[in-house]
């Protein structure tokens, strides 16, 4: 149950200093092609960014060596090293020993991140959630800022979500919570990446929405001619494809497009009765890439959610893609569960 974690277990004042805001933090985000580098001043500023293109097929030495020589980018000089390092990962990691437990996007599983960065930096290298990580930037800087109850829905190649409760970071019993993508939507439906069936991110994230058409292309090939034509092939449509081909009027895009909406919309709902956020912050890829998905999970939280649950605002992001390195950089600099000043 994530909304009995997180609370009560500090003495530290819920509206503490994330450590020194003056200190600079070294933010790294480690995705499945690209690394961002970031160095982190006062109240949220990016002083200097850095990105890489990584292959993680070529295994996590390769990967880690690149997220190094980003963050050096950033550092002006071998004396102005950063005491703290953050690092964000899309996976399932145990902060307590700086491992990555399963990261889907990279193929790995129990990689010892955080000692095989320190190493490489020479300073503790604290390793994060990418959602949690974002959401922590947004509550501090961007969408959620000055709230104390918000939940972050990243809906990017899968589904993140992390929450704000009481101004509190969830964090989780085994440091988990929020993993709203893999909360069932279908009950026995679509295989996920997990060991379960019918989850949100089956049907709404990214991989699911290319999935699904994918699958549709097969089902009716007649239908399927501008997907097809627009990917050049058929295992190469991506949810980008058909958000492009839906804005060109093709009616197989239009309705993926139609049904996401309504799973995106299902999801939402379940989440804001669940956690009870004053605001939803929508972020990541497939918002970017359908903009439009934000009204239809305003109305739908307004009109099908409890009473009061039925109040939360529903807002884009506003940090764009560094979120996860700046609140990497952030959660390093000070406390794990305050706000960061
Ligand atoms: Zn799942």
């Amino acid at each position: 149950m994530p909304g009995r974690t997180g609370r009560g277990r500090s003495p530290r004042n819920r509206r503490g200093t994330a450590g020194d805001p003056d200190d600079p933090a070294l933010g790294i985000d480690i995705g499945g092609t690209k690394v961002v580098a970031v160095l982190l001043g006062a109240h949220g500023r990016v002083l200097a960014r850095s990105d890489r293109i990584v292959l993680s097929r070529r295994g996590p030495d390769a990967v880690v060596d690149a997220a190094a020589a980003a963050a050096r980018s950033v550092v002006p000089g071998p004396r102005a090293r950063p005491r703290s390092v953050g690092v964000s990962v899309a996976g399932q990691v145990d902060p307590s020993t700086g491992t990555v437990l399963y990261a889907p996007n990279l193929r790995w599983r129990h990689v010892r991140l955080g000692p095989l960065l320190s190493r490489r930096l020479g300073a503790p290298a604290h390793v994060v959630n990418d959602a949690r990580a974002a959401t922590f930037a947004e509550w501090s800087w961007g969408a959620g800022a000055g709230l104390d109850d918000v939940f972050c829905l990243w809906v990017g190649t899968g589904i993140g979500g992390s929450a704000v409760v009481d101004g509190r970071l969830l964090e989780g019993g085994l440091h988990a919570a929020g993993e709203v993508g893999h909360m069932p939507i279908v009950s026995g439906g679509r295989r996920c990446t997990c060991p379960g069936r019918g989850c949100f991110e089956a049907y709404a994230g990214g991989w699911g929405i290319a999935s699904r058409a994918c699958e549709a292309v097969r089902a009716r090939r007649s239908e399927g001619v501008e997907l097809v034509r627009r990917a050049g092939r058929i295992s190469a449509i991506r949810a980008e494809t058909v958000f492009g081909a839906a804005r060109a009027g093709d009616p197989l895009a239009r309705r993926l497009v139609l049904e996401s909406g309504r799973y995106l919309a299902d999801g939402s709902v379940a989440v804001v009765n669940a956690f009870n956020p004053r605001t939803l912050v929508l972020g990541g890829g497939v918002l970017d890439g359908w903009p439009a998905f934000r009204s239809v999970v305003a109305r739908a939280v307004r009109t099908r959610c409890q009473p009061p649950a039925a109040a939360a605002h529903v807002v884009r992001a506003r940090l764009g893609d560094d979120a996860p390195a700046v609140g990497a950089a952030a959660l390093a600099r000070g406390s794990r569960r305050t706000r960061a000043e």
